[in-house]
């Protein structure tokens, strides 16, 4: 399942060039390209979903195993703690519309976020 306008399936795809950090069968890590943090990746499903309430609602197993590929992103940057954002939507701050997790560490965050 693709999109074809999408520029995340043309990065799984091969089509548009990325760092990629991490792949295995489901998923592709790689780094954001306006990081916002030491350790700032993106990791996202290889099949198209526009975010992670669809993908949760469309497969559960996958949506997990993407949460464990964020987790060993995360330990492969040396973090012992990092930070997992899914933007849902335009309103919140959502741009790409193929679901992906910003891996985020290496620096000091603040709680409630902007
Ligand atoms: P969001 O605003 O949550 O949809 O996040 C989209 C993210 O994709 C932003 O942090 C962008 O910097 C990042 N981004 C956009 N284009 C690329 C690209 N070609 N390679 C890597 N990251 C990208």
């Amino acid at each position: 399942m693709t999109s074809a306008d999408c520029l995340f399936c043309k990065i799984v795809a091969g089509e548009i060039p990325a760092t990629l950090v991490a792949e295995t069968a489901d998923t592709v890590a790689f780094r954001d390209i306006n990081a916002q943090a030491p350790t700032h990746v993106l990791v996202i499903p290889r099949e198209h979903h526009r975010d992670i309430a669809a993908m949760a609602a469309a497969d559960p197993c996958l949506t997990g195993r993407l949460a464990a590929d964020a987790a060993a992103v995360a330990a492969q940057d040396g973090l012992t703690g990092f930070r997992l954002v899914f933007n849902t939507g335009a309103e919140v701050g959502q741009s790409v519309f193929h679901v992906h997790g910003h891996v985020l560490g290496g620096r000091e965050f603040r709680w409630p976020p902007g």
